[in-house]
């Protein structure tokens, strides 16, 4: 019997990737999303139930319907800056939100749990080569909304059963090679999909944010992952949790780190064109450098990335830029 799979966020930008990747693992993704930031147009590989966090009576229903075997929860506000600004909706969303869909899955007894977290949850270490069992003290409202949930995950394992596995993100960039979902946020902040921007025109320039960290050229420091190695590890630990093993936590990242320099030389090299930017001050929120390798995951869960090279990933995205986009 085919198995249903509750997907948070799957009108969102990892989560429709997540959906194909589940969809071509022979499993139903239900997409669960209230399309506050996610697409109708990305739901292309199973049901839609538009549904918002905070609704567990129509949560339970979803549950209900479907009989899921496990949730994959993506839906989240991920923007750093704006969770400087306004942390209440991070909170009441992220973890409340969260909280309320932890409830109903223990409630409808589907106790197999993906969780979409984040290395924000790690903070600004200098120094220190991040890895599963490094301390995390986060240092925005983001990353800390993303540790509550961690805990709470914790908590309902002791109490109920309530299996899960952790995926700690590194940046996740690229998009589908055929083009059938990609990366499309509005607005936009992210990087790579900014400068793709400001090199077609579609906006004047690019801002860096901060050029006086203490990396060597002073601009921040990420490690650049492939949305469609990051779900496929996704499918991975669900496998992990349909076969008995246990919670765990992964990081998922390269294990290199580019500048916001670097990926600009790398945007230029693979667009032929000359990025337009600016130099500006500092975001508030930004780690310096959070870069980590994903020994774990390769060696625990068979993960193999194949795609999370810095050019391939930008060459997706710039595909994608010029070709795809969703309507509200
Ligand atoms: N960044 C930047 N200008 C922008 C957007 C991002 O300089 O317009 C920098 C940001 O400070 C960070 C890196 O690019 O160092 C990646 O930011 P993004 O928002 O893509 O992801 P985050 O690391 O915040 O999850």
């Amino acid at each position: 019997m085919t198995q249903h799979v509750i997907v948070t966020g799957g009108a969102g930008y990892i989560g429709s990737h997540a959906c194909k990747a589940l969809r071509a693992a022979g499993f139903i993704p239900v997409t669960v999303d209230n399309l506050s930031t996610g697409w109708e147009d990305a739901v292309k590989f199973g049901p839609f139930e538009r549904c918002d966090l905070l609704d567990r009576d129509n949560l339970d229903a979803v549950f209900s319907k479907y009989s899921p075997v496990a949730v994959m929860h993506f839906a989240a506000f991920s923007q750093v800056g704006e969770s400087m600004h306004d942390p209440a909706k991070y909170w009441r969303n992220n973890v409340i939100g969260s909280l309320t869909l932890v409830e109903a899955a223990v409630a409808a007894n589907c106790l197999n749990f993906v969780f979409s977290s984040t290395c924000a949850t790690y903070g600004d270490q200098d120094n220190v080569v991040l890895d599963e069992n490094s301390v995390q003290l986060p240092i925005n409202s983001y990353g800390a909304s993303k540790k509550a949930v961690e805990d709470i995950l914790g908590n309902f394992q002791q109490a109920f059963g309530l299996d899960h596995v952790i995926f700690r993100y590194f940046n996740v960039a690229g998009g589908d090679p055929d083009g059938e979902v990609g990366e499309f946020h509005q607005p936009e902040t992210h990087l790579i999909p900014l400068m793709l921007d400001a090199i077609s025109g579609k906006r004047d320039a690019l801002t860096i944010f901060g050029t006086d960290y203490e990396t060597p050229d002073g601009t921040c420091v990420r490690d650049y992952v492939h949305v469609c190695d990051l779900v496929d590890a996704h499918v991975l630990g669900l496998k992990w949790l349909l076969e008995g093993k246990g919670s765990r936590v992964f990081n998922l990242g390269t294990g290199d780190g580019f500048s916001v320099r670097e990926v600009i030389d790398h945007s230029r090299a693979v667009t032929n064109k000359e990025v337009p930017y600016v130099e500006g001050a500092r975001r508030a929120g930004d780690c310096t450098k959070l870069v980590s390798g994903s020994e774990r995951a390769v060696t625990e869960l068979g993960w193999a990335p194949m795609r999370s090279n810095l050019g391939e990933m930008i060459a997706d995205a710039w595909r994608w830029h010029q070709t795809g986009h969703y309507e509200k």
